[in-house]
C-alpha cells in the first residue's frame, strides 16, 4: 500500500480503496495494530481523498475537527 494507506492496485477511474488496522501490517506505519494506528491511517486516508479532490471531502484541521465534534455532541449529521 501507499504511504497514505491507499491500496494502489485497487484504484480505478472513479474510486480509491484505503485500508486501516491490523490488516495493514507490513505497510508504511509500524503501529497500525493500535487505536492510535487506526486513527493515523484514517487521517492519512482522508488527506489522500482531499488531495484527490473527492467530492465533499476536506482535509481535517483543529477548527473543522472541533466543528465536527460539536455536531456529534449535538446529534447532528456531519
Ligand atoms: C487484549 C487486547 C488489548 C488491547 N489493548 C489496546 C490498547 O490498550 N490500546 C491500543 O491502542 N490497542 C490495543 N489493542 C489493539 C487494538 O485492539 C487493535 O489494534 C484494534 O482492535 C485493531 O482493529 P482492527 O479493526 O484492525 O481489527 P479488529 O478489531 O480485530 O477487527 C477486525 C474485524 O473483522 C472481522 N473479521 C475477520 N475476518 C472476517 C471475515 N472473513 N469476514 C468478515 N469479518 C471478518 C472480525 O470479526 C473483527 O470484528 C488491544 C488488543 C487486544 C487483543
Amino acid at each position: 500500500m501507499a504511504n497514505d494507506f491507499e491500496l494502489v492496485e485497487m484504484r480505478n477511474a472513479q474510486g480509491k480503496v484505503y485500508a486501516a488496522g491490523a490488516i495493514t501490517f507490513g505497510g508504511p506505519y509500524a503501529a497500525v495494530d493500535s487505536f492510535l494506528g487506526l486513527q493515523y491511517a484514517c487521517l492519512r486516508a482522508v488527506d489522500g481523498l482531499a488531495t484527490a479532490r473527492a467530492p465533499g471531502v476536506h482535509s481535517l484541521n483543529p477548527i473543522s475537527s472541533l466543528g465536527q465534534w460539536l455536531k456529534w455532541v449535538f446529534n447532528q449529521s456531519p
